[in-house]
């Protein structure tokens, strides 16, 4: 007998187990991917038992041939003789504490050898009785880390990406703005401010009669629980675990609300401090004299604003990161980059490397959402396993990007996605790379060396006199990698002072770099790119979130080098150009 048949969720979770091993393992991150790939595939399946009855689980979009046969092997069997040699392989608990950050395999094992470390706890209480300092290689600091470390992962687990939030919103919203007497209906809270994860989500609607739109809500059919419920709130789970939570207000209460409801807390503590100083309070029931119970009438968000002596702020700002008082200072954000400004998709692959369409198909792609120009840019010969072009390929697709040029009016340049090698050089020789477009220039392997080695290759990259973009510039997964050590200050340095400039990556998974170093990049004068990543037509719209991260790093549009037409991105992107 084999052990218990595994259902859709069971294999799913087996399948992120697997990735997550090869990751800590330092399997390439394309090869972990395709198992997260590989489990969301699953989990979109209907009916897992007919498909594997009928051997027809390579027809699953995101099932190569490997992944379908373990698939089939775990909903038989119950295991997979691959994950149990894998998991045998690893340190006990290598999955939990792979997600501290800078716990290396190497450092877990050897934590595992000298003080019989097994878990999370564990490491906890020897961090804490100051044993972990004991073993060669750390040290108090090195102790004080891990515990900043733990700390941090007690909130990650209910956390889901902007993405995943934002598509649910939308089923949700929809939903609400059919019930009876529905105005209007948004989401507000960290999904309308773009936070890389949020915890949940915060829906606003406005109705004459509240309690028939909470009593038309709760009929949502992918509501798997109703926590609280109220006259006019309600609080419930999704079936895929996520909360919502949703407020109905009387439309003439509804800005105002939406901009309580939207937050930060920390920005609208700064709103409540300048009411103060007015003669006015801004709570819950509105922005109101002080002492006086009615509120006064705002019909926007900007009215409220207005009353505080600020300009209408854009949600992706409002972290009280200093952006009142740079709107105090006459700075309206009215320049933040906007969707509506990219003129061009950057960072785009093909069936060349590992896209999964063709050269044509994400031109007519890219045309079809109007736009000017798309960058060709798939990957170089170091990353092999994710069909890195060789320089016979790379002629090859040249040719094939003339030919498709011929059929479609969208203006198709020619790039790579070129790895930074362990030394900081560039993969293609530079006779080729001045013959391209554009040259992205990415990490996508050595994430682990020491923060003066991943510097002095970045550094080194950076300075490299041919113009280039850094990809995806921290190299982490939002949720699942944090960003690679290096000193950022140093190499954002060199990036100012070289001809290169910064990638704010649309991929959901990355939406790299992070909002706060975009920031810090900006002070220096740096350009940036807002990519889309796309790995098929379908991702090149990951535009939008590119932009949303952008925005929360106030990049305004004359600042990103994709929004501006033909001819001068071309000019300002061109690696072979006179510095
Ligand atoms: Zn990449
Ligand atoms: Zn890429």
């Amino acid at each position: 007998m084999g052990g218990r048949r595994m259902d859709r969720f069971a294999v799913a979770s087996a399948l992120r187990e697997m990735g997550r091993l090869l990751e800590a393992r330092g399997d390439s991150p394309f090869r972990v991917r395709a198992y997260e790939r590989g489990a969301r595939a699953v989990e979109g399946v209907a009916d897992l038992g007919a498909l594997v009855a009928q051997d027809r689980l390579r027809e699953v979009p995101g099932l190569g041939p490997v992944l379908a046969g373990l698939v089939a092997e775990l909903h038989r069997t119950g295991r997979s003789e691959r994950l149990e040699r894998l998991r045998a392989q690893m340190p006990p608990g290598i999955l939990e504490l792979s997600l501290v950050p800078g716990m290396t395999r190497k450092r877990i094992a050897a934590l595992h050898q000298a003080l019989g470390i097994r878990g999370l706890q564990d490491l906890k209480e020897a961090c804490e009785a100051g044993r972990v300092r004991t073993v060669k290689g750390f040290g108090p600091r090195t102790e004080e880390k891990i515990l900043a470390g733990i700390a941090s992962l007690d909130t990650r687990e209910e956390r889901v990406l902007l993405y995943h939030a934002l598509r649910e919103a939308e089923g949700l919203l929809g939903h609400l703005r059919e019930g009876p007497g529905v105005t209007r209906a948004d989401a507000a809270g960290a999904l309308r401010r773009r936070e890389e994860t949020v915890t949940e989500i915060a829906l606003l609607a406005a109705a004459g009669d509240p309690a028939a739109v909470v009593e038309h809500f709760v009929r949502f059919p992918l509501l798997a629980t109703v926590l609280e419920r109220d006259l006019d709130h309600c609080a419930a789970r999704l079936s895929d675990g996520l909360r919502v939570e949703l407020t109905v207000t009387p439309p003439a209460a509804y800005e105002a609300r939406l901009l309580r409801l939207t937050g930060s807390p920390a920005h609208l503590q700064k709103l409540d401090a300048i009411a103060g100083t007015r003669g006015l309070a801004f709570d819950e029931a509105g922005l109101h004299r002080a002492g006086a119970h009615r509120p006064l009438a705002v019909k926007t968000e900007a009215d409220v604003y207005r009353r505080l002596g600020l300009p209408w702020i854009p949600p992706e700002v409002r972290e009280n990161e200093g952006e009142v008082e740079a709107a105090r200072a006459g700075d309206a954000f009215s320049d933040l980059v906007t969707e509506a400004d990219v003129r061009g998709l950057v960072h785009c692959h093909t069936v060349y490397s590992d896209g999964k369409h063709t050269v044509l198909q994400m031109a007519r792609a890219a045309e079809a959402m109007g736009m000017q120009y798309i960058t060709i840019t798939d990957h170089s010969p170091t990353a092999h396993y994710a069909g890195g072009l060789k320089l016979d390929r790379l002629k090859r697709q040249w040719d094939e990007i003339a030919q498709a040029q011929e059929q479609v009016k969208v203006r198709l340049l020619r790039g790579t996605e070129s790895d930074i090698l362990a030394d900081g050089a560039l993969d293609y020789p530079d006779a080729v790379l001045e013959q391209m477009d554009i040259v992205i220039a990415s990490i996508h392997n050595r994430f682990r060396m020491s923060s003066e080695q991943m510097t002095r290759r970045l550094v080194t990259a950076m300075r490299h006199p041919l113009f280039k973009v850094w990809g995806h510039a921290q190299g982490r997964y939002v949720l699942t990698r944090p960003p690679f050590e290096c000193d950022m200050d140093a190499v954002l340095d060199a990036v100012a002072s070289s001809r290169a400039a910064v990638e704010v990556n649309g991929d959901p998974h990355r939406l790299d770099m992070v909002p706060q170093w975009i920031r810090e990049a900006r002070k220096r004068g740096v350009r940036f790119v807002i990519s889309t990543d796309a790995h098929s037509t379908a991702q090149l719209r990951n535009v939008s979130f590119g932009v949303a991260m952008a925005r929360r790093g106030w990049v305004r549009k004359g600042e990103v080098l994709n929004a501006q037409p033909l001819d001068a991105f071309r000019r300002a992107v061109r690696p072979g150009a006179a510095a």
